[in-house]
């Protein structure tokens, strides 16, 4: 019997309208702090009463829109999900005469399929911007490039994952999923020089039902996520916190929306910590800021909440967006003259190997699920917004891949950087890494066994093939060769196992010091 009701439990919750009867939010928390605004929004889930935007049906409004405006938005696509469902990339650009040069702004939703109102909001964006003639100034400013829906199949399950049970934002070094594979090399090509990725945060976490008698839930209706990472030049972090992310602070707080650098929860060692900012080149914050563009992971109060709020979390995600959008329009000057200093700082600055996080004790505040009252607590926080350099080594002119490393260098190339081959044997002086400590970690991670390794530069002579692979580090996205190739670095080759290596063992990748190109 027993077995029976939890099966029908199961069932229940597996079905969305009925997941409402498990949704953790009191309707006075909805009513207090996360009503829905009084707006029509012309989306497919806002035309049903029950569940979400349906791939077909997003297809079918996308389609429609096309149509429409033939002449400003096209529809493509960039491969196929594991099931076999094409994945949908608009280009919104209309031809303007005697124009400076436009600002790219990429925009993408729907990587995390339990994150509904990521695609919705975007969808809404794209409507507005066709159909509202309020908005119609910033397409003589902006080439915008959308990624609607990247995890499709998990979309259409409310799932987290891909088909495979991996997580297209772990994905962005390793590259081993279909979907994130498309997704970076469409985001190469774009050349973005502003990036947005929308997500729904889980407000109701256990790590803070222990913080209090009745459990503890998230204030905040948006988290923005930007890059604490060091090998992202300095400029280019402070302009996009003081710049981007302010005045869409400034605009969501015209809405009465709340917001927060983005934090999530994470046992340390026995102790709840809070993670702020994110240093991470596998998720996309971090790894399209080291591709030198102005970037940044929102984060919308939603996951675990159903339809609850839904308008309120679209309106979120629309605003900002279109906050993104007017400063990339109204600064586009700037935009341009940012990334170019940043690119500069880039060459002149050491490869960031390794780095800490700064702690403190400082208080947040939260919502106390039975008072339904704001309340403060004290907290540990781990901010990544204020690392610093633990491991660092100077850039070297280039890296060198051995020939046979060929999958490696094609990886390279979808991170978008020019991989150059060596056309003639050549003996040359290189720096060689040697694995001085080795340990294989026992839990897989993302299906991967990883390794950790220490390693020791060695000063050597070396004949290398015609084929070898060249990765000069005088261009656009060379952070992010820094944290694929440096073998101690966290989201590495070595790290996630492309690299099989031992102690002892000399790794197929060198660091080249001269100013002489290679032939
Ligand atoms: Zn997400």
């Amino acid at each position: 019997m027993k077995k029976i009701i939890s099966i029908i439990i199961v069932l229940l919750i597996g079905h969305t309208s009925m997941a409402q009867l498990f949704n953790p939010q009191s309707k006075e928390i909805t009513s207090t702090y996360f009503s829905d605004p009084e707006v029509d929004i012309p989306t497919p889930a806002f035309a049903k009463k029950r569940g979400f935007t349906t791939y077909s049906e997003m297809m079918d409004f996308l389609s429609a829109l096309v149509k429409k405006h033939p002449d400003v938005l096209q529809l493509s696509y960039i491969g196929k999900s594991q099931k076999g469902r094409d994945i949908p990339f608009l280009l919104i650009n209309r031809s303007v005469q005697n124009h400076s040069p436009k600002v790219k702004v990429w925009i993408q939703a729907g990587i995390h399929g339990d994150e509904p109102a990521s695609t919705e909001g975007v969808l809404y964006l794209i409507s507005e911007l066709l159909e509202n003639s309020d908005y119609a100034y910033l397409l003589d400013k902006l080439e915008i490039g959308i990624i609607p829906m990247a995890n499709i199949d998990g979309s259409e399950k409310l799932l987290r994952y891909a088909a495979d049970g991996r997580d297209l934002n772990r994905d962005q070094t390793k590259l081993m999923v279909p979907e994130s594979i498309a997704l970076k090399q469409t985001f190469s090509n774009f050349g973005a020089e502003v990036a947005l990725d929308f997500h729904e945060f889980r407000p109701y976490r256990r790590d803070y039902m222990a913080m209090n008698p009745f459990g503890l839930t998230n204030p905040f209706d948006v988290m923005f996520l930007y890059s604490g990472n060091l090998n992202v030049p300095d400029t280019l972090r402070k302009y996009t916190e003081n710049s981007f992310v302010n005045n869409a602070r400034k605009l969501l707080e015209e809405h009465s929306l709340s917001s927060h650098p983005y934090y999530t929860t994470s046992d340390y060692q026995g102790y709840t910590v809070f993670n702020q900012g994110a240093v991470n080149s596998r998720s996309s914050a971090t790894s399209y800021a080291l591709s030198n563009c102005i970037s940044t992971l929102v984060e919308v109060r939603g996951v675990g909440l159903g339809k609850t709020s839904f308008k309120r979390r679209t309106t979120t995600i629309f605003l900002t967006a279109l906050s993104y959008l007017k400063t990339a329009a109204s600064e586009s000057q700037t935009v341009k003259e940012v990334l170019r200093l940043s690119l500069e700082q880039r060459k002149n600055s050491d490869a960031v190997v390794t780095s800490l996080r700064k702690v403190e004790n400082t208080t947040l505040p939260f919502i106390d699920m039975y008072e339904a009252t704001k309340v403060d607590k004290e907290v540990i926080l781990r901010d990544a917004l204020r690392s610093k350099a633990l491991l660092s080594r100077s850039l070297p002119k280039a890296y060198i891949l051995l020939p046979e490393e060929k999958a490696l260098a094609e990886k390279l190339k979808v991170l978008g950087l020019q991989v150059n081959e060596l056309k003639k044997e050549t003996t040359i002086e290189v720096e060689a890494y040697r694995v001085t400590d080795y340990y294989k970690v026992l839990k897989k991670y993302e299906g991967v066994q990883q390794q950790q390794v220490k390693t020791r530069l060695e000063n050597k002579t070396v004949t290398f093939p015609a084929g070898s692979h060249i990765v000069y580090t005088d261009q656009k996205n060379t952070g992010l060769a820094i944290e694929t190739l440096e073998p101690e670095a966290q989201n590495s080759f070595v790290s996630f196992g492309l690299l099989p290596t031992g102690e002892g063992e000399e790794l197929p990748v060198y660091r080249y010091n001269s100013n002489t190109k290679l032939q």
